[in-house]
């Protein structure tokens, strides 16, 4: 079957079973060349679903006011020192740590996927990493903090440090032009979205969004505080784009899916979640009004076995409950919010594939 166009004295002949056969030879690695730049059609209907969310989901820094918060890190009364180290933890933390995450999408996951919509959804995913970093710029520059006290946090404070080389461990080796020939080769890259997604982005994320988050609800960092509810809601997205991609990765490559290997991941779970709680216990050093560090642990065993499940995997602490149940919450961030007004709305119209249906892609 072809598609034929005569125009004048040429003939141009359209081969639809070939053009069908590449559709078919789309695939998350080892696929086919020219499926690496045509977006259409789509195979992974999915990525593109996911794409069109975090479009409708864009922020700026800018938009949300800081002055509030200004006021409180200025004043003798209104915070702790405690409440200040968590935000200078946080900022610490953060500042690499986005850079990490946006550093490994471009020069490894992306780079190696060969399936369109994939890399579009990853694009968006490392710009979303260049909105978080800048906003924490917005925080330190309008709270008045001297910028190299972040590369002194990074260097200096050894649960950040070790946070940082669990994840860069499992990007180092995989640069570009990789051979994903081999079992062990794709069981690197099946390793590395595992750790990103699920261990970094997933879990070890977590404790700061919670005590962020729990000052906020003290009437706290307004400002940061809604900048955070973003990230997370952002955060969500890119766990969720990283688990799909696992789980894909794992249908077309079946072999890489052995018991050592999975035994293998749930290891490094576990590595990640003591290295969050000992992180956890730097930024909670001291007891604080309405922040308890047994609670954000426990949090943090919640959530790996969240991210542990969603990927067909083992848990490690059956039944242990949520000790934050507000976080979710915090999450669904209403539209109507008036210093968001418009924005929003204007970005969630102005997809011009928003009316035609998703199956014809
Ligand atoms: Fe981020
Ligand atoms: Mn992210």
């Amino acid at each position: 079957m072809s598609w034929t166009y005569q125009l004048g004295n040429r003939t141009f002949i359209l081969d639809r079973e070939k053009a069908e056969e590449a559709q078919a030879a789309k695939m998350v690695i080892n696929g086919r060349e020219t499926m690496t730049f045509n977006l259409l059609p789509l195979k992974y209907q999915w990525a593109y679903t996911l794409y069109r969310t975090m479009k409708a989901n864009h922020w700026e820094p800018e938009d949300i006011p800081m002055q509030k918060d200004i006021e409180q890190w200025r004043s003798d009364t209104a915070l702790s020192d405690v409440d200040r180290w968590i935000i200078r933890m946080g900022i610490g933390y953060f500042s690499a740590a986005e850079g990490i995450v946006g550093d490994n999408i471009i020069h490894v996951v992306r780079e190696l996927m060969t399936a369109s919509e994939l890399k579009l959804v990853l694009g968006r995913h490392a710009h979303e990493e260049n909105i978080h970093a800048d906003s924490l710029l917005y925080m330190i520059s309008s709270l008045g903090i001297n910028p190299h006290e972040c590369e002194a946090m990074f260097e200096d404070i050894d649960t950040i440090r070790r946070k940082n080389e669990f994840v860069t461990q499992v990007s180092q080796s995989l640069r570009r032009d990789m051979d994903l020939s081999t079992v062990e080769s794709k069981q690197l890259l099946a390793k590395n979205i595992f750790v990103f997604g699920q261990c970094m982005e997933g879990t070890q994320f977590y404790g700061l969004f919670g005590m962020v988050l729990s000052l906020y609800r003290q009437g706290k960092f307004p400002g940061i505080g809604q900048m955070f509810r973003y990230t997370l809601r952002d955060e969500s997205n890119h766990i969720e784009l990283f688990r799909q991609l696992l789980l894909e990765l794992i249908e077309e490559n079946p072999e890489i899916w052995t018991p050592e290997f999975r035994a293998e991941l749930v290891g490094l779970m576990q590595e990640a979640i003591k290295l969050e709680k000992e992180f956890i216990a730097d930024c909670l050093p001291v007891a604080a009004v309405g922040l308890n560090a047994g609670e954000f642990s426990q949090y943090i065993d919640y959530i790996a076995d969240r991210r542990l499940e969603g990927c067909g995997l083992p848990l490690l602490n059956p039944g242990v409950s949520n000790p934050l149940p507000w976080l979710a919450e915090l999450m669904d961030i209403k539209k109507e919010q008036n210093f968001f007004e418009g924005r929003v709305t204007e970005y969630q119209k102005s997809s011009a594939l928003g009316s035609v249906n998703d199956d014809e892609l």
